[in-house]
């Protein structure tokens, strides 16, 4: 009989999958099926694994269980954006987003039910660290999605930029990836950082290495700390020496991202500085605009179009790729940021 402690094989390798089913079929092809089942085509049960005997379904069924996290609400905003909660079995909830792009789905991905950076401007920092998620759970926000949308084969790109901090969680992040590189080409995965120096190189030691994209968010080393009280563990000197060793795949590049605080960050001086910081780094830079919130954010604010554009400009003078991402879904509450782990409007049907 399954329990709630029955292997679940959601977040299972290749080579696990093996045994759990070798024991009751020892054919390799077996194994190789239901890992097909599980992480390619997103089976959300034995029943649809038609192609396995039933003798063999009906025996993994007294063993093994697929378990994703619960979708327990979603919100639907503008655009097609849709905030998703999801609730772990020891009830751990996280959000994740899907987003509707030209030609494909943006899925942005949580790592973590928390995180304990702590940056000023982050709704899911301000509310402070959470556990880790398994790479089984990240995986599984992702095969819940994939299902719930209709998206099973359709083209989507992976953002692990919900809550958390992914390079404090490579050990879950690295199993996600590899088992989301199943249906995933590695260059539509991208993996944020606050800029954890030590996770960095251990992020360029993976076989299918994710692309990589780096929370700047200030031009000087004074600035970045009193945003993020990381930047005093992982100076900005150190993380950019890093990121000039980061082994880059031919054509690709870093991102940055800079959230965009009237009055904090938003200077002409600011502007002039990046593109020096930044020398010798194959990068682009992504402008977020700041997503407010009046309860955890209270006196942050987006500078107006006006100063993002002036300073979009001194970037691009400088030869710096610069894009400005006007968040989708905040009407929703559902852009980076805004991520806090709580349902909060009604419940999903069942
Ligand atoms: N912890 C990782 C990934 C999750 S945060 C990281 O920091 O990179 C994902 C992105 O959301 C980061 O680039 C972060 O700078 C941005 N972000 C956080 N709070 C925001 C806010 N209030 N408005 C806009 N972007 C925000
Ligand atoms: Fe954590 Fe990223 Fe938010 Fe900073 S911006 S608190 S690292 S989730």
């Amino acid at each position: 009989m399954q329990t709630q402690t029955s292997p679940n094989l959601v977040g299972a390798s290749r080579a696990e999958i093996a045994a759990l089913v070798g024991d009751l079929d020892p054919r390799p092809y077996r194994a190789a099926q239901v890992y097909r089942w599980v992480a390619r085509r997103l089976a959300g049960s034995l029943d649809e694994m038609t192609n396995l005997p039933k003798s063999l379904r009906e025996s993994l069924a007294r063993s093994v269980v697929i378990r994703d996290p619960e979708i327990v609400e979603v919100r639907r905003g503008d655009e097609g954006t849709a905030k998703f909660a999801l609730a772990h079995s020891d009830g751990a909830v996280v959000e994740a987003v899907a987003m509707p792009m030209e030609g494909h789905t943006t899925l942005c991905l949580s790592s973590q039910a928390g995180c304990a950076v702590g940056c000023v401007f982050c709704v899911t920092g301000i509310l402070g660290a959470g556990r880790n998620l398994s790479g089984g759970e990240i995986f599984g926000q992702y095969r819940a999605i994939m299902r719930h949308q209709g998206l099973v084969g359709a083209p989507v790109n992976v953002v692990f930029m919900g809550m958390g901090e992914p390079l404090l969680n490579l050990p879950g992040v690295t199993r996600a990836v590899e088992l989301l590189s199943e249906t995933v080409s590695p260059r539509r995965i991208t993996v944020s950082t606050s800029g954890i120096v030590p996770g960095l190189a251990k992020l360029a030691a993976l076989d299918r290495r994710p692309k990589l994209a780096v929370s700047l968010n200030a031009t000087t080393q004074e600035q970045r700390e009193r945003l993020m009280p990381i930047a005093a563990r992982w100076p900005l000197d150190e993380l950019l020496a890093a990121l000039r060793a980061f082994p880059l795949e031919r054509g690709r590049r870093i991102t940055f991202e800079y959230v965009m605080m009237a009055g904090v960050n938003d200077t002409l001086e600011d502007a002039r500085r990046l593109p020096r910081l930044l020398r010798g780094i194959p990068c682009k830079v992504n402008l977020i605009p700041l997503n407010p919130d009046a309860r955890y954010l209270a006196g942050l604010a987006a500078p107006d179009e006006e100063t993002i554009s002036a300073f979009a400009g001194v970037l691009a003078a400088a030869h710096v790729n610069v894009t400005v991402r006007w968040s989708k879904g905040r009407d929703v509450a559902a852009a980076c940021g805004q991520l806090r782990g709580q349902v909060i409007g009604e419940r999903a049907a069942p």
